[in-house]
């Protein structure tokens, strides 16, 4: 098979957070594999820096180590890892400090692309950012890449947007949203403005309603901490879903750069009604037993037997524009669920009158894009139930799955490879400018807000099911249902 591998010019990669969590599971394997793909020029370099007092050797096997652990390198010590491994330096430096900074600076040669990750705690943004221009690393090719959550809420994401702001122009700024960076996401763009048929359709005129779902049957696992602070909410509605929220309602952009495309996802976000208290739902899952074995609640698995933090979450969400008036965009995610799929849900409205009487049987379109497992989608049609006995209407599935359509091809790159060579290229389409993400902050915190306000608790769901009775509700109250939970 040809490779479609577009090599980058040559590039420095600074790793601020090089030993850390994320460093080792994801952004060193993505760059492993860029390399092995050919695409990492020979002199580019990958700084890691931290604190821990480490040599150039000691982040090498630090790397291997990480590489065979969460990579797909099955042998440290196989020629393609050494040769990857040579390209990595180390650092000691504190953010908050100025030692290391001038050995640092003496590593990076002026005139290239040197792309600055702040794989940190956010707290340290403003530290790292003060000292990158301080110590004159800041260059006209510098960029810098910051990680989710952006912020907890409206007031801190404007103060991190201000932090960097103080140091770099926007066009410098990656904010990573790994969804965006995902082969599927990507593809909703090339579904709909990529094919004539959808788009006349594609609006409140023809389509009754959307259910957008990203449904998960782990629990909160090793993030517990994390996940308590956050919930469902800031964790997938506030990033994830919004994005896939803004895809599937944005206006066709009238090309495909990273402005043009951001403007039009920022728009859907303003166009956002708020939100009242009864459109939402909170669940928090239960105990439950699967396959044979015990899990545990969603407080015992964090350690808190009060805990008030949703691991459910639905909203009926409305836009309000000429497009999308009167479609509601019914929105859920949750853990522990029944199974894992995310599926966006285009549900069509009936046709105008039946010719076929009212007995004839239900014949509204749905247009299913999954993203995950099983990618691909499925048009569902109304045809004539087979036999005789009068007209009777069914809905048949027109199922396409992708990988199927496709054919064998070459595996598709984590959404971290993606993202980072887009970083090298400079391209920010799939990177959220800091208005959206302050806006999108703007939209949830009054749920949020109104939740704490109130003393809420979330309604408690039975694990392996399809969240709380309530969301049921949410839906039904409008005459619709949720469509089944499918992995
Ligand atoms: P982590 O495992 O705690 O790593 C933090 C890193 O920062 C370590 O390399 C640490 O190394 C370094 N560090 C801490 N204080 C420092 C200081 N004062 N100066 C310089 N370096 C310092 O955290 P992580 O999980 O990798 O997360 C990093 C960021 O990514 C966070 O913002 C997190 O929210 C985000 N994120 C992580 C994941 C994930 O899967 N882990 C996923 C999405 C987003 P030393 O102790 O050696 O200094």
């Amino acid at each position: 098979m040809v490779s479609r591998v577009i090599p980058v010019d040559p590039f420095d990669l600074v790793v601020f957070g090089g030993t850390g969590d994320l460093a080792r599971r994801k952004i060193l394997p993505a760059l492993y594999q860029r390399f092995c793909a050919g695409q990492v020029p020979d002199d580019a370099q990958i700084i890691g820096a931290a604190r821990s007092d480490l040599n150039d050797d000691g982040y090498r096997k630090l790397a291997a180590d990480a590489l065979v652990e969460f990579g797909k390198a099955d042998d440290p010590g196989a020629a393609d890892v050494h040769a990857f491994l040579a390209r990595l330096r180390y650092v000691q430096l504190d953010a908050r400090g100025d030692a290391g900074w001038p050995e640092l600076r003496d590593l990076l040669p002026e005139d290239r692309v040197r792309a600055f990750y702040l794989s940190v705690a956010p707290s340290l943004f403003g530290d790292l950012a003060e000292r990158i221009r301080g110590h004159g690393l800041a260059t006209d090719q510098a960029r810098v890449v910051v990680e989710k959550p952006f912020g907890h809420d409206l007031a801190s994401a404007r103060a991190l947007n201000r932090s960097l702001a103080d140091h770099f122009d926007e066009s410098q700024i990656y904010r990573i949203d790994h969804y965006l960076g995902k082969e599927t996401v990507q593809n909703l763009m090339a579904i709909r403005f990529g094919n004539l048929l959808f788009e006349p359709l594609w609006n409140s005129r023809y389509v009754d309603h959307i259910q957008i779902t990203v449904a998960e049957t782990v629990g909160v696992g090793g993030r517990g901490e994390y996940y308590d602070r956050a919930g469902a909410m800031r964790d997938m509605v506030q990033n994830h879903m919004m994005q896939l929220l803004c895809l599937i309602a944005m206006e066709p952009p009238a090309r495909f750069q990273p402005d043009e495309v951001r403007d039009e996802k920022l728009k859907v976000i303003r166009a956002l009604k708020d939100v009242g208290l009864q459109d939402v739902v909170r669940g928090q899952y239960a105990a439950f037993a699967r396959d044979g074995a015990d899990h545990p609640s969603y407080r015992d698995a964090v350690g808190d037997a009060a805990s008030t933090t949703e691991s459910y979450v639905a909203i009926k969400a409305e836009i309000e524009n000429w497009r999308w008036i009167g479609t509601p965009f019914y929105l859920r995610t949750g853990k522990r669920l029944m199974a894992r799929s995310s599926v966006i849900e285009v549900v069509f409205k009936d046709t105008p009158y039946s010719i076929f009487g009212a007995d004839a049987g239900d014949n509204a379109n749905v247009l299913s894009i999954r993203l995950q497992p099983n990618e691909g989608i499925t048009l569902e049609v109304t045809i004539k139930e087979p036999g005789p006995g009068g007209m009777r209407l069914i809905n048949v599935p027109l199922d396409m799955s992708f990988s199927t359509a496709l054919g064998e091809r070459e595996p598709v790159p984590d959404a971290y490879e993606r993202l980072i060579m887009d970083v090298i290229r400079g391209n920010q389409t799939l990177f959220m400018r800091g208005d959206e993400v302050e806006a999108a902050w703007a939209w949830t915190d009054p749920i949020i807000d109104g939740w704490e306000d109130r003393g809420d608790r979330p309604e408690p769901y039975d694990g392996d099911s399809a969240g709380p009775t309530a969301a049921e509700k949410l839906i039904a109250n409008d005459g619709r249902v949720w469509r089944a939970i499918r992995p």
